[in-house]
């Protein structure tokens, strides 16, 4: 109860926030060219560092490719955003990202083939604690922007649950992320999910143990390989 009447008052102060400084970027805090833009023209262009198609990595045989916007910045001002939209309730500017990433993600893909296929859009899913404590899931608004713009289905609020709540994996070594993480979703709706390709939503690409443990589950009830798109990749 406290944490919903919290909830109520965090979002109540950030959409009056979003109203009276409606023209500010997000990111360097300069006035946007447009009113409903929530990053700047140039922030966008020129801020972050494009990263793209990842193809060093060496992936999971259940992940078919990873496509990140930009390289996370440690210390910089793509950190601070991201983390503003994971704390700070920006929906607006999760959704902006958003779309900013499916527009990323179109170019680098041939447009016309790509849109065709049609995937379902599953953001990584929060456990029920962490949800009543930060009131939503910095994932889902993420993918609610990159549905908005691609037109894909996004899976239904509660399909795939996080029913472990792991610690935070910062400082752990990739092989105790993934041991961590081990059975830390479940599936709790299929329908939606059987024979699709499926797109995997995350706002940062670390060591990969979280997206890596979630493609697994999915690709085994799809029997298809599963895509990873991300704002950032370290
Ligand atoms: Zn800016």
């Amino acid at each position: 109860m406290v944490h919903t009447v919290m909830n109520i008052m965090k979002y109540i102060g950030s959409s009056l926030s979003e109203l009276v400084f409606p023209v500010t970027c997000a990111c360097c805090g300069i006035k946007t060219e447009e009113i409903h833009q929530t990053i700047c023209n140039w922030c966008r262009r020129s801020r972050f560092e494009y990263a793209g198609e990842d193809i060093a990595e060496i992936l999971p045989e259940t992940i078919s490719s990873l496509f990140s916007m930009w390289f996370f910045d440690k210390g910089g001002y793509l950190q601070q955003l991201l983390h503003n939209l994971k704390y700070n309730h920006l929906k607006g500017v999760g959704r902006e990202l958003g779309r900013l990433l499916a527009a990323s993600y179109l170019r680098a893909n041939d447009p016309e083939n790509i849109l065709q296929i049609n995937p379902l859009i599953v953001p990584v899913p929060l456990h029920k604690s962490r949800m009543r404590k930060r009131g939503y899931n910095q994932a889902r608004v993420l993918a609610e922007g990159f549905c908005e713009l691609t037109n894909w289905d996004l899976v239904n609020d509660g399909a795939i649950a996080r029913i472990k709540n792991t610690a935070t994996q910062t400082g752990l070594t990739s092989r105790k992320r993934s041991e961590n993480i081990r059975g830390a979703f479940a599936v709790q709706g299929k329908e939606q999910l059987q024979d699709q390709l499926i797109i995997i939503i995350d706002d940062v690409f670390t060591t990969g143990a979280t997206t890596f443990e979630l493609a697994h589950l999915l690709s085994e009830l799809t029997n298809e390989k599963v895509k990873i798109v991300t704002v950032a990749r370290v």
